[in-house]
C-alpha cells in the first residue's frame, strides 16, 4: 500500500493542505478558508473534513496516511504540541494543535513554525536538496528563517531557533516591531523596503515613486522594483540598502553555522538578479579575508508550496519507516 504523508500549510487567509507520497510528490491538493474568528475547533474540524474529502476524490485510502505535519507563523512549544500565539489568529492562544490535529485525522501530527517548515520544504526538495547544511530567509511582511544543519531543522532550547530576522544590524537603528532597534527586518523585508521608500520621498527626495504614492498613498516593494528597473535613483538607493543589511545577515549567519547554501524566498525574490548580484557585492566586499568562503547565495525554486511540502516532510521525517 502507497504510504501517504499529510501536509498543512496553514495561512492567515487560506489553509492549503497537500497529500504526498513517500518521496514527497504531490498526489493531491486542496485549501479551506481560514475564517480565524470561528477559532481552532471550527478550524481543525474543517480540515479533518477537507483531508478525507481530499483523500476519497482521488481514491486514496484513508489507512494509508501515515502522519500529518502542519506549518503555522506564531510561536511554539514543540515537545508539548501547543501553538503558543500567533500573529494573524489573535484568538489562538494555547492552543494544543498537535493533539487536535490528532484526534481530527487519527494519524500522528506535528507542528511547526511556518519560515522553519519552509526552509525544511526547501532542503528537502527545493534549492537546498543537494546539500546537508542550509539557512533559509523569506522575506515578506518580515523576515523569517531557518536553518538546517548536518540535515537537521534547528528548534533551539526553547523552539526560537532562526528567528534571523531580527538579528541586530544597527544598534541604534529603526525600531522593529519586535521593539528591539535596528533588526534586519526593519530594513530589508518587503515592508520595511517600501516604507523606506515611502518615508525618502514623503521626507522631501525626488523618485519616479512619487506619483504613485501620492495616488495610492502606499507603495509596495514590488513598485520600488519595477522603477529600479526603470532607472529611479532613489529605488536603486533604497533597495542598495536593502541588498546590503542581506549582505550582513549572511555573513552573521554563515559565522554560526558555516552554511553550504544561503536561500532566500518570499515575493521579493521576483526582482531577481539585480537584487541578488548586490547582496553578492556587498558580502564579498564585507566578509572576512582570513579565508575564502564556499558558501552560496541563492533564491528558493519552490515557491508558495515550500511550506507545504516542508509540512509534509516534517510528517515523514516523524515516522520511522520500516525498510
Ligand atoms: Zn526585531
Amino acid at each position: 500500500m502507497k504510504k501517504i504523508f499529510v501536509g498543512i500549510d496553514f495561512g492567515g487567509t487560506n489553509v492549503k493542505i497537500g497529500l504526498f507520497d513517500s518521496d514527497l510528490k504531490l498526489l493531491a491538493k486542496t485549501s479551506v478558508e481560514t475564517k480565524a474568528d470561528t477559532g481552532p475547533e471550527s478550524l481543525i474540524d474543517r480540515i479533518g473534513d477537507a483531508t478525507e474529502k481530499l483523500l476519497a476524490d482521488n481514491k486514496l485510502d484513508r489507512q494509508a496516511v501515515q502522519a500529518v505535519g502542519m506549518a503555522a507563523a506564531g510561536q511554539f512549544d514543540l515537545t508539548a504540541g501547543i501553538m503558543i500565539s500567533s500573529p494573524n489568529m489573535h484568538s489562538f492562544k494555547n492552543v494544543p494543535l498537535r493533539k487536535m490535529l490528532t484526534d481530527r485525522i487519527g494519524k500522528p501530527a506535528v507542528i511547526g513554525n511556518d519560515a522553519n517548515i519552509a526552509c525544511l520544504g526547501e532542503f528537502a526538495c527545493g534549492a537546498g536538496k543537494d546539500v546537508e547544511d542550509m539557512v533559509f530567509f523569506t522575506l515578506g511582511t518580515g523576515i523569517g528563517g531557518g536553518i538546517v544543519t548536518n540535515g537537521t531543522l534547528v528548534n533551539g532550547a526553547n523552539d526560537n531557533a532562526a528567528e534571523l530576522g531580527h538579528i541586530i544590524i544597527y544598534p541604534d537603528g529603526r525600531v522593529c516591531g519586535c521593539g528591539q532597534h535596528g533588526c534586519a527586518e526593519a530594513y530589508a523585508s518587503a515592508s520595511s523596503t517600501a516604507k523606506r521608500a515611502a518615508e525618502a520621498i514623503t521626507a522631501g527626495a525626488e523618485s519616479s515613486l512619487e506619483s504613485l504614492l501620492e495616488e495610492k498613498s502606499e507603495i509596495t516593494c514590488k513598485d520600488v522594483y519595477e522603477h529600479l528597473e526603470a532607472g529611479d535613483e532613489l529605488a536603486k538607493k533604497i533597495t542598495d540598502e536593502t541588498a546590503k543589511v542581506l549582505a550582513l545577515l549572511c555573513i552573521d549567519v554563515l559565522h554560526g553555522t558555516d552554511p553550504q547554501r544561503i536561500v532566500f524566498a518570499g515575493g521579493m525574490i521576483a526582482a531577481g538578479d539585480i537584487l541578488l548580484d548586490k547582496i553578492k557585492e556587498y558580502f564579498n566586499k564585507y566578509i572576512w579575508s582570513m579565508k575564502t568562503e564556499t558558501v552560496e547565495i541563492c533564491f528558493a525554486t519552490l515557491g508558495e508550496d515550500a511550506g507545504l511540502i516542508g509540512a509534509a516532510e516534517l510528517a515523514r521525517r516523524s515516522i520511522v519507516i520500516p525498510a
